[in-house]
């Protein structure tokens, strides 16, 4: 089976865009906030079907782990209010394509986080999320600010609630930004990079792995920049007295492979210890064309990976075996089909 670990609902209908804008429009002007338009199961299905569905067909995969879009979660636009509101209408659109694709979908969260606001105040999302709605996982924002990094970083203390209930539910986080307000910071080029590699360096630093031996975290992309540096990682966290990286962040950390050509993903698999390689494509995402030098689509990342030569194991590892064992509700969920 091939669980692709990173996907988002890139391609929602209309109707959920256009009760984001009256949201917004509503907030702006003071007025009271809208509810949710109407969506039908058949618009839902014409959403998928002609995309995610289609090219995961295509391509070979088995099982997509789908979030909302990133990239419109933007908790630095309008108030807790409105992330509250806009977070559960999204989570509610991935539930009701996990429910109408049960062998495809499988739910991973957003969570309305705001900038300035507790995280402590996201948890009630998360578990209505993974207990009521069946998700397996959640997108964590380290920057809710949208390219201003206002909040402490991730090892800081004020985040441990949520993670004391991400352990408790036995449920991993994608480090995942959102939109970019700064304008230094291209969304998708730039912002979600340096948020990868943001995100590792903290980890490197601090010592949260201690505190949560059992927490674990996905950074996508490939990791931004740090297979790629990966000597000046393991440099520093030996000048710094900090573990060997494979004793310390390499235990709860994982990689997707959302690198969008061969070089790349040699480099990652090279780099990498293939227990923390998760297959991922990111499709429909950020990079949506065909590479004219292969062409073939920049984002069927199976396809590089496929080039590799690897072992069965290992190939069982990098397309399923990892993904059962960084989200254990997959698994299960798997093994209670009989999978
Ligand atoms: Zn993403």
């Amino acid at each position: 089976m091939i669980i692709d670990c990173h996907g988002h609902y890139t391609t929602a209908p209309a109707p959920h865009q256009n009760f984001r804008e009256a949201q917004l429009a509503a907030f702006e002007g003071g007025l009271a906030l809208p509810t949710p338009l109407t969506i039908s199961d058949d618009q839902i299905r014409e959403s998928v079907e002609s995309n995610q569905l289609k090219l995961l067909r295509e391509r070979g995969a088995d099982m997509t782990i789908f979030s909302p879009r990133a990239s419109a979660m933007a908790h630095h636009i309008g108030d807790e209010q409105v992330s509250k509101q806009w977070t559960r209408a999204c989570n509610d659109l991935i539930r009701r394509v996990v429910e109408l694709y049960p062998e495809t979908f499988i739910g991973v969260c957003q969570l309305p986080q705001s900038p300035n606001v507790s995280i402590s105040n996201s948890i009630e999302e998360l578990e209505r999320c993974v207990l009521e709605l069946g998700f397996v996982g959640c997108n964590l924002n380290p920057d809710p600010s949208g390219g201003h990094w206002t909040s402490a970083p991730l090892t800081d203390k004020s985040w441990y609630p949520f993670y004391e209930k991400m352990v408790e539910l036995n449920v991993p986080a994608m480090i995942h930004v959102s939109g970019s307000c700064n304008h230094n910071f291209h969304a998708t080029g730039a912002h979600y990079l340096n948020a990868d590699t943001t995100a590792f360096m903290q980890f490197l630093q601090g010592d949260l792995f201690s505190d949560f031996p059992d927490l674990r975290f996905i950074i996508p992309h490939g990791g931004g920049a740090v297979p790629y540096h990966w000597g000046r990682f393991r440099g520093l966290a030996d000048m710094m007295q900090r573990p060997a990286l494979s004793d310390h962040v390499m235990k709860n950390v994982f990689f997707d492979t959302c690198v969008y050509h061969q070089p790349g993903i040699d480099l990652l698999f090279d780099v990498i210890d293939i227990d923390n390689i998760l297959f991922g494509s990111e499709m429909v995402g950020a990079v949506r064309g065909i590479d004219s030098t292969t062409g073939q689509y920049f984002d069927d990342t199976k396809r590089y990976i496929e080039a590799l030569n690897l072992s069965k194991q290992d190939y069982y590892k990098v397309f399923e075996g990892n993904a059962r064992r960084v989200y254990p509700r997959i698994d299960a969920l798997l093994e209670s089909r009989g999978l």
